[in-house]
């Protein structure tokens, strides 16, 4: 079972591997983009990790609800609303429990990922973030592990594509070969998962 802990320790470990990635995520909005996604998102987590610390939300549905919360408030742009709207709706589906199975919370997971695609208009292939997260999400009955190699081979994947939403999509085929730093920030979200797991 996952309990608050456990998705307070998956917020901590985005927020570091944000931390550490964060140049080359803007190094990747750059060509296709207006480089700022590894701030965006530096700014975005490092606020989720000082809310859940001075709030300590108790429950799963609560630390989710709170992070999604904050990434709409301070992260902007187009990933903003989008990461904040998947995981606040990701918590929202976990509801008040105090622990979720691994069933519940893929299920949620779900949810979160349908609600990014009904925000956002986007579908699988069309080079964004959605190219990583719903893969992921695919093999999240498989595990963590599984989630994150298909997660990361989803971003991997979105090189070749020519982007049909957001920014890069204004670029038309020059957008072809760069890589989606949105679906590439959502691998490290989704490889955030393995860490937390308390061995
Ligand atoms: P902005 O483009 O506003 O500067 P960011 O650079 O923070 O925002 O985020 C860009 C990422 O957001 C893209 O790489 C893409 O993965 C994702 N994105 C943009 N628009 C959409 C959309 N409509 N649906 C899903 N993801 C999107
Ligand atoms: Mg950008
Ligand atoms: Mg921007």
């Amino acid at each position: 079972m996952l309990d608050a802990a456990f998705f307070r320790r998956w917020m901590t470990a985005t927020a570091a591997s944000v931390d550490r990635e964060a140049e080359r995520l803007t190094a990747l909005d750059s060509p296709i983009g207006d480089a700022d996604h590894g701030s965006n998102l530096q700014r975005g987590f490092t606020a989720v990790t000082a809310a859940v610390e001075k709030e300590d939300p108790q429950t799963p549905g609560a630390v989710l609800t709170l992070a999604g919360r904050q990434l709409i408030s301070t992260v902007g742009g187009a990933s903003g609303p989008l990461y904040g709207t998947l995981l606040r709706r990701t918590g929202k589906a976990l509801g008040d429990a105090g622990e979720v199975s691994e069933t519940e919370f893929a299920e949620a997971l779900r949810a979160g990922v349908d609600a990014v695609m009904t925000l956002g208009g986007a579908a699988p292939g069309d080079k964004t973030m959605i190219d990583a997260l719903v893969p992921a999400v695919d093999a999240l009955g498989d595990g963590f592990v599984a989630a994150r190699a298909a997660a990361e081979e989803g971003a991997l994947a979105t090189t070749p594509l020519q982007a049909r939403k957001g920014r890069a999509s204004y670029l038309g085929e020059r957008s072809i070969g760069h890589q989606d730093p949105g679906a590439t920030s959502s691998a490290l979200l989704i490889a955030g998962l393995a860490e937390a797991v308390d061995e």
